[in-house]
């Protein structure tokens, strides 16, 4: 994202058309020197002035201004209520609050059409259920400690994987948590600390995915996309069934030019989602949810095999060009391959069971 020079208020190129905010603007801009966490401010101001302009690049470089004492708190209360820029519970409330509207549809009105039409009741509850075994592991995946790297633990897990040379550099150090990092580690922006075998940060539980609570995100990835598919299933199962009772197939309806038509599916669709909009709407959703989760699920199981993260799998695309800065030029480029696979069995076996120094030790 960069901010168009011509068209920024801030810096308009004849001074006699300053406006009186893009003034203040202006002599804010030369005031602002001196914030500890000035990067982060302008993270978030960076974001939101994209969006609307002079007033909050002026409000960024006011906060600047202020003494450090007073511009820090609110540098960091902007910085909690950033999802962009630091942790925040934004997307678990919007994750919590989809799931709710889901469930409350279904319970509302999918179940007991259903129950009307004598569907197995075991079936009716399996949504139930999933969805305790998907608030479990939720619940798991965020608290778990992802592997976070701290003084103590640091030389235990410098031991853990070996510096393949190409993605992990033997005596990189992370500069924010001054500490060497260990071959498969990679500091998170959002949590700001070092995280062993990172894989990604996500947002929607709100916490790094590292050694430690891979297999967490691996099963609530998995209940998830295992709770859309069902609630799809028995909603389609159960519209399906209406057009077969009403033998709306075999029927007819006058057009616009007073013709009588035969039913097509088009119509079919139409007079459904009138009949019942909110249950054809929940449908539509679920199922976009499904075929997304389950192809976002395979690519997990497909790394799992492989014995790589999200982390290693960007990286190792991008290792092709000469313009990812952490690796080698392409004159003497060093070709990645991928040290850390032992078969598909004891890869998989690595997400839920990780290493540990006694393990590594035992076998050396
Ligand atoms: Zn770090
Ligand atoms: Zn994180």
């Amino acid at each position: 994202m960069s901010v168009d020079r011509a068209s920024d208020p801030c810096s308009p190129s004849d001074p006699i058309s300053l406006s009186p905010a893009a003034w203040t603007c202006r002599w804010l801009k030369g005031k602002l020197q001196s914030c500890q966490r000035a990067t982060c401010c302008m993270k978030v101001n960076f974001v939101v002035s994209c969006k609307i302009g002079c007033f909050e690049i002026c409000f960024g470089n006011y906060l600047n201004a202020l003494p450090l004492g007073v511009a820090a708190p609110v540098c960091q209360a902007l910085e909690g209520r950033s999802p962009f820029c630091c942790r925040s519970h934004l997307f678990t409330v919007l994750h919590v609050a989809l799931e709710v509207a889901v469930y409350a549809e279904y319970t509302w009105e999918v179940f007991p059409y259903c129950w009307e039409l004598e569907f197995h009741l075991l079936l009716l509850l399996l949504p139930y259920l999933l969805l305790a075994g998907n608030i479990g592991c939720f619940v798991l995946c965020s608290r778990a400690d992802p592997g976070i790297i701290t003084k103590s633990n640091h030389a235990s897990l410098m031991k853990i994987y070996a510096y393949d040379g190409a993605l992990f550099q033997k005596g990189v150090r992370c500069p924010t948590c001054d500490m060497e990092k260990p071959a498969r580690s990679k500091h998170c922006r959002f949590c700001n600390v070092c995280v062993h075998r990172f894989d990604h940060h996500c947002v929607w539980v709100n916490n790094c995915i590292g050694a430690f609570n891979a297999r967490y995100f691996f099963f609530y990835l998995f209940t998830l996309t295992v709770t859309a598919a069902t609630i799809a299933i028995i909603t389609a199962a159960f519209l399906i069934q209406v057009v077969l009772l009403t033998n709306m197939l075999h029927g007819s309806y006058i057009d616009d030019q007073g013709q009588e038509q035969a039913v097509e599916i088009r119509f079919l669709i139409q007079h459904l989602f009138l009949t019942f909009p909110r249950i054809v709407f929940m449908l539509g959703f679920v199922i976009l949810l499904t075929l997304l989760l389950g192809a976002y699920c395979c690519f997990n199981l497909y790394l799992a095999l492989t014995n790589q993260t999200s982390n290693e799998w960007h990286k190792s695309r991008r290792s092709g060009c000469s313009h990812h800065p952490t690796l080698q030029p392409c004159d003497r480029q060093v070709v990645y391959k991928n040290i850390y696979s032992k078969g598909a069995w004891m890869n998989l076996k690595e997400i839920f069971k990780p290493p540990t120094v006694l393990e590594k030790e035992k076998k050396t």
